[in-house]
C-alpha cells in the first residue's frame, strides 16, 4: 500500500485528499478542532512537495433518503445544509497548517463540485490548499454515483485518503474516486493518520503469542450493534469483558433480575449462544449502580445494588466489586481492545466504571499493547485525561469497529491497497 511517503516530488500535481473534517460544532463555532489538527502531518507533507491540494470531507449528515420518502421537507434539507457549512473549518486549517510549515498557507474556500469548484481547481498554485464544501452536499456522494465521483476524478493527479473515520464506507469521495484513478493509472495512497489506524488496529486482529492473554472490553448500549464484533473477538481473545447497557442481556440470559436496566430483547439468543461458546471467558459485572431516574432530577435515589436489580430501578454503571473485578483481568493482560463506555459516563455520577478501565489501562504502565477504539470511550478517555496511558485512541468509532470485525478489512482501504 503506498502512503504520503511513498509519494516523491508533487509540482504541479492536484492532489485530492479525502479528510474527515467532521468536527464538533455550534453553529459556526467549532467546539474541538482536533480531528482538523490530526489530518496536518499529511497536508503539510505534500505541500512540502510541491501539491496543490484539494481537501474533500463531510460534515454532519444531509437526510437525503428522508427528503426522498416524504419524511423530511426541503426547507428542513436546506437547514441541515446550511448548519454543516464546511467554511468553519477554512481559519483553524490555516491556523493549524501555518504552525506546521512555519509561514502562511494560500487556503481557498468553493462549492463542492461544477464550475466553481473546477476553477478553483484550475487557479491552484504549487503549495495552495483549496477545501471543498461539504461532499454529503451532493446526494449521490453516499450512493457512490458513478457521475460524481468522475468528475471529483476528473479534476486531479493523485488520490490520499486520511479521513479514517469515513474508511468503512464506500462512498464517491472516499472509493468511487480512488477506484477510478487507479484504472487510469495514478498513484492512490493513504496518509499518515490512516497510517498509523491500520498500523495499530491490524495488531488486534492479527494477533500474535506474545499479545496473550489478549483482553477486550465492550461496553455501551445494544447488543445488537456490536454482534459481528462480538463473534469476532471471541475467536481472537482470551477474556471479554461486557460492561455498559449491554451487559444487562446477557445478564438476563444467566437469570438474573435486571428492573428496569436497558434491554435488548432481540439480542436474547444471541448473547446466550455467545456464554455457551465463551465456556466461561465472558466476564460479566457482578453488581450495578443503580437509579430510580435517568434524568438528573433533584432527589433521585443512586445506590449500588449487588447481584439482582430490583424494580423501579435501572443499572447505569457497574459496580465498585465489577470495577475490582475488571481491574483485574485487565491487569494481567499483554493486549487490550476497548470499545464502549461502562455506564451513562455523560452523567458525572455514573463515570466511576469508566474510569475504572482507564485506570486499570495507566496501571499496565505501557507493559501492554493498548487500543481505544473511538466514538464514545475514546471521549471518556479524552475526558478524563488518560490519552497518553493508550498505545492508540483510535478516530474512527464505527471504522475501528468495522476494521476488527472484517479482520482488518475496510472498503475505504482496501480500494487502495
Ligand atoms: P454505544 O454507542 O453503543 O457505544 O453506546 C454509548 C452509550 O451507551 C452512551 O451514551 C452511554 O451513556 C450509554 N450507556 C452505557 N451504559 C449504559 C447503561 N447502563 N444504561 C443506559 N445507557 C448506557
Amino acid at each position: 500500500m503506498l502512503t504520503v511517503k511513498d509519494l516523491g516530488a508533487l509540482n504541479g500535481k492536484k492532489v485530492y485528499v479525502r479528510v474527515d473534517f467532521n468536527v464538533p460544532h455550534k453553529g459556526d463555532v467549532i467546539s474541538d478542532d482536533n480531528r482538523i489538527k490530526a489530518a496536518i502531518p499529511t497536508i503539510a507533507d505534500l505541500l512540502k512537495k510541491g501539491a496543490r491540494v484539494i481537501l474533500m470531507s463531510h460534515l454532519g449528515k444531509v437526510d437525503w433518503k428522508k427528503l426522498k420518502k416524504g419524511e423530511k421537507t426541503q426547507e428542513e434539507i436546506d437547514a441541515q445544509m446550511k448548519k454543516n457549512c464546511l467554511h468553519i473549518a477554512v481559519e483553524p486549517l490555516k491556523k493549524h497548517l501555518g504552525a506546521a510549515l512555519g509561514h502562511e498557507v494560500k487556503v481557498s474556500f468553493s462549492k463542492e463540485r461544477g464550475e466553481e469548484l473546477k476553477a478553483a481547481v484550475e487557479a491552484l498554485k504549487d503549495g495552495d490548499v483549496l477545501l471543498a464544501q461539504n461532499t454529503r452536499y451532493q446526494p449521490g456522494e453516499e450512493k457512490n454515483d458513478p457521475e460524481l465521483a468522475k468528475e471529483w476524478a476528473s479534476l486531479v493527479d493523485v488520490f490520499v485518503m486520511d479521513a479514517f473515520g469515513s474508511a468503512h464506507r464506500a462512498h464517491a469521495s472516499t472509493y468511487g474516486v480512488p477506484e477510478l484513478l487507479k484504472a487510469e493509472g495514478k498513484p492512490v495512497a493513504i496518509g499518515y493518520l490512516v497510517e498509523k489506524e491500520v498500523e495499530n488496529l491490524s495488531r488486534c486482529v492479527e494477533v500474535k503469542d506474545t499479545d496473550r492473554p489478549y483482553v477486550a472490553i465492550l461496553g455501551g448500549l445494544k447488543v445488537t450493534d456490536k454482534i459481528q464484533v462480538i463473534d469476532t473477538l471471541l475467536k481472537k481473545c482470551d477474556y471479554i469483558i461486557i460492561g455498559g447497557a449491554m451487559s444487562y442481556t446477557f445478564r438476563k440470559v444467566l437469570g438474573a433480575d435486571i428492573g428496569d436496566s436497558f434491554l435488548d430483547e432481540s439480542a436474547l439468543e444471541y448473547a446466550k449462544k455467545c456464554l455457551d461458546e465463551a465456556k466461561g471467558r465472558i466476564i460479566l459485572p457482578v453488581d450495578s449502580v443503580i437509579t430510580d431516574s435517568f434524568e438528573p432530577v433533584e432527589g433521585r435515589k443512586i445506590m449500588v445494588a449487588d447481584g439482582d436489580i430490583p424494580a423501579g430501578f435501572q443499572g447505569v454503571d457497574i459496580g465498585p466489586k465489577s470495577a475490582a473485578l475488571f481491574k483485574d483481568v485487565i491487569a494481567k493482560a499483554k493486549m487490550v481492545f476497548w470499545n464502549g463506555p461502562m455506564g451513562v459516563f455523560e452523567q458525572e455520577e455514573f463515570q466511576a466504571g469508566t474510569k475504572a478501565v482507564c485506570e486499570a489501562i495507566r496501571d499496565l504502565n505501557g507493559k501492554a499493547f493498548t487500543v481505544c477504539g473511538g466514538g464514545d470511550s475514546a471521549s471518556a478517555v479524552k475526558q478524563f485525561g488518560y490519552k497518553a496511558d493508550f498505545s492508540h485512541v483510535s478516530t474512527g468509532g464505527g471504522a475501528s469497529l468495522e476494521m476488527i470485525q472484517n479482520d482488518g478489512h475496510l472498503p475505504g482501504i482496501d480500494i487502495i491497497r
